[in-house]
């Protein structure tokens, strides 16, 4: 996902832009684009453009339960400055940004947002992700998916110690 700031670099600080975005973008660096669509705001500063980005998609995840796949949407918000790397009106370079981690406007004017969207979209992944919130999970002995009802498996035997003990209450 990229997009042409030569124009914006050349205005006041202030100015801005926004562009409606559909891509499709490998968002979780494995290989699969994925369609991420939504509204990119754009504003000139003194140093750079600052971008905010509303975006969305939908990632593929493992059930942390059942070990399926399922689409789970995520919302992809951010604000970054990029920083030019060649000035715009005399195409001399510039000094590179302070912080390494900056994100940077290319020798052609150009953002790529696929960096952001990215990083962006690792933050707002579920640590342990359910294919939905009551997911039953895998029977252990057989690894049979209960959300597709029940096994085969005998009922497990409740602990003898327990049985001698709720035979004693
Ligand atoms: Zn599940
Ligand atoms: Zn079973």
């Amino acid at each position: 996902m990229q997009i042409n700031v030569s124009q914006l670099l050349k205005e006041p600080i202030g100015s801005s832009r926004n562009y409606e975005v559909s891509d499709i973008v490998d968002v979780t660096g494995d290989g699969s684009g994925r369609k991420v669509q939504g509204e990119v705001r754009l504003l000139r500063t003194h140093r750079g453009v600052l971008v905010k980005g509303e975006l969305h998609a939908e990632v593929e995840l493992t059930c942390s339960r059942c070990l399926s796949l399922f689409n789970f949407p995520v919302a992809i918000n951010f604000e970054e400055e990029y920083l030019p790397t060649i000035d715009v009106v005399s195409g001399a370079p510039l000094p590179s940004p302070e912080e390494p981690s900056s994100f940077i406007i290319d020798e052609h004017h150009v953002i790529d947002l696929t960096e952001a969207i990215r990083q962006y979209t690792l933050l707002t992944m579920p640590m342990k992700p359910l294919c939905r919130q009551d997911c039953a999970g895998l029977y252990p002995d057989c690894g049979h998916n209960l959300n597709q009802g029940p096994c085969d498996c005998p009922t497990p035997a409740i602990d003898s110690r327990w049985s001698e003990i709720s035979k004693l209450l």
